[in-house]
């Protein structure tokens, strides 16, 4: 009898802590395994960082079992370098870096490549909005080839429907089949990089031209998912978005 009482505790212990485990697997709706680090870089002209930086980390760490660090550098000008990329290891704590950062006027090729260099060896990326501009003047692509495209500026602001068309990407699953956006900027895109594959597109309410707003690109050995949209807080509140940045930072950072 006791014996038995001892079995079915044993028993009952380990299918409790199996339970528990599988509770805790299935927490985050989109990626549960092993916790990734995320790193976001934001800062520069024309946005609110502070709370587009709040909104995209907890919106993302809800459904991605993700902890986000933040650097918000570089003042509300157009022209900065960021002390960070001094360190050639800048990003090695790291399973993934968010671009969020909007500084077009910075030109200087080598530190550029303090970036570009260190995703083209594996580090992935996603970029948003106007990550697209940064460092647009600079007379070197290497910036463009890791975005997956080449952008040099904007239409006014509009709510753009969003058409996807690669719906099999895991990036695209659960993205409604015509998502408005809220009011942000059409990005005009002039050259995708061949590694570039669309996963969506908008249509200019001026010229009727179809330009990729949520794309991937490989640059080197590294995945990057990348989006034009991310103007306004209001697109930073739409689940919609928050949940797209959320699939692609998943997928990203979990290249097999
Ligand atoms: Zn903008």
């Amino acid at each position: 009898m006791f014996l038995r009482l001892i079995t079915l505790f044993i028993l009952f212990t380990f299918h409790s802590s199996l339970f528990s485990e599988e509770v805790q697997n299935n927490k985050k709706e989109i990626y549960s395994g092993k916790k990734l680090k995320a790193l976001l870089i934001t800062g520069g002209c024309c946005h609110n960082y502070t709370f587009q930086s709040t909104a995209l980390t907890s919106g993302i760490e809800e459904k991605v079992n993700v902890e986000f660090t933040v650097v918000n550098e570089g003042g509300n000008g157009t022209k900065a370098k960021i002390a960070l990329y001094n360190d050639p290891d800048w990003a090695k704590p790291y399973d993934v870096i968010v671009h969020n950062e909007c500084f077009a006027g910075t030109l200087d090729p080598d530190y550029i490549k303090k970036i570009t260099n260190v995703h083209k060896s594996g580090k992935p990326a996603v970029v948003i909005h106007c990550a697209m501009h940064t460092y647009r003047s600079a007379q070197i692509d290497d910036w463009r080839k890791f975005l997956g495209v080449t952008s040099k500026r904007h239409e006014h602001k509009a709510q753009y429907p969003v058409i996807p068309v690669a719906k099999d990407h895991p990036i695209m699953k659960g993205f409604p089949n015509k998502w408005i956006t809220p009011k942000d900027e059409l990005y005009v895109i002039d050259k995708l990089w061949p590694k570039t594959k669309a996963l969506a597109y908008s249509v200019s309410e001026r010229t009727g031209k179809k330009h990729a707003v949520i794309w991937t690109n490989e640059f080197g050995s590294a995945r990057v998912f990348g989006t034009t949209y991310g103007h306004s807080d209001d697109t930073f509140k739409d689940q919609v978005f928050i949940d797209l940045l959320a699939r692609g930072l998943a997928w990203a950072a979990s290249k097999s």
